[in-house]
């Protein structure tokens, strides 16, 4: 019990007392509901992979997303993380492919350009038949100086670079942003120029 309770107490946000608690919670559940909890976690690690072309989650080594002939190959969308993806798909107004950063450059964080997507964000580009590149970071000046240090690595590629439109609030995460709001700001997008 007390391993359990440690291990509950290592995910985030959750304190030693209410890792106790979920624990308790456990022990009063039937043993089946038990197994298909840990096997569900084991499965999520073992089974997820990460899409080789965009690097969203997946099940297979490209998702289904990039491997769908529907959508606009011409199109990347340039997003923080998964969640991002999931908040851009449930507007329904954007129907290129997406590439995943996997957070954004801070240095007070000790994330630099290297620990991101960004080498293979370009690689994707030069590649050629993407005609526009969408910045969708968050209005923050991590994302700023994310969207800056993109613009300049993808430059000499002649491809357009976009920004969301500003209906989105300086500062605001993009997660947090609703649906009608954000599927708005895809639409009316603006050109990057690095002047912003
Ligand atoms: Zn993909």
């Amino acid at each position: 019990m007390e391993k359990a309770v440690g291990e509950f107490s290592r995910l985030p946000g959750i304190g030693r007392k209410t890792a106790l608690r979920l624990v308790l919670h456990m022990l009063r559940q039937e043993n089946e509901s038990v197994d298909n909890f840990a096997n569900a976690l084991v499965t999520l690690k073992h089974k997820v992979k990460y899409c080789k072309v965009c690097h969203n989650i997946s099940d297979t080594d490209v998702c289904q997303i990039c491997s769908d002939s529907r959508r606009d190959k011409s199109l990347i969308c340039v997003v923080e993380n998964i969640r991002n993806v999931m908040s851009i798909e449930n507007t329904q107004q954007f129907h290129g492919l997406y590439h995943v950063l996997g957070g954004v450059i801070s240095p007070i964080d000790g994330i630099g350009p290297s620990d991101l997507e960004i080498d293979s964000l370009v690689e994707r580009v030069k590649a050629g038949g993407v005609s526009e590149v969408i910045l969708a970071l968050s209005s923050t000046m991590e994302g700023d100086t994310t969207n800056f240090y993109i613009f300049r690595k993808l430059a000499d590629t002649g491809v357009k670079i976009s920004v969301l439109a500003r209906g989105i609030s300086i500062g605001d995460e993009l997660e947090y942003t609703d649906e009608v709001t954000l599927g708005r700001s895809i639409i009316n997008r603006t050109t990057f120029t690095g002047n912003t």
